[in-house]
């Protein structure tokens, strides 16, 4: 998939997401409903909605995306089937 004009590359993403969390945490940390399988995702896009990471965030999301995962990351929801939703962008 090619890299949207305008969006940082996976290793810019990666370093400004780094770079931030040596001086933020993250509103996902020690919370195991982003790492199930199962359950509602809606709570989970409120509380990326809100972090303070979530730009850095998506951006090493978008710029990662390869293939099928399932889960909450960024403030988007992907499923298994590769494809991803949009349920909380706050743009
Ligand atoms: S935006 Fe990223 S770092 Fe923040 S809560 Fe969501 S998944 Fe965690």
């Amino acid at each position: 998939m090619p890299r949207p004009a305008g969006h940082p590359t996976i290793a810019e993403a990666f370093s400004a997401l780094t770079d931030a969390l040596g001086t933020t945490t993250p509103s996902c940390a020690g919370d195991d409903r982003f790492t199930c399988d199962d359950g509602p995702v809606e709570p989970l896009v409120t509380i990326c909605k809100a972090c303070p990471l979530l730009g850095p965030c998506r951006d090493v999301a978008l710029a990662a995306y390869a293939g099928p995962i399932f889960g909450v990351v960024g403030g988007m929801v992907r499923r298994t089937s590769g494809k991803r939703s949009d349920l909380g962008r706050s743009s």
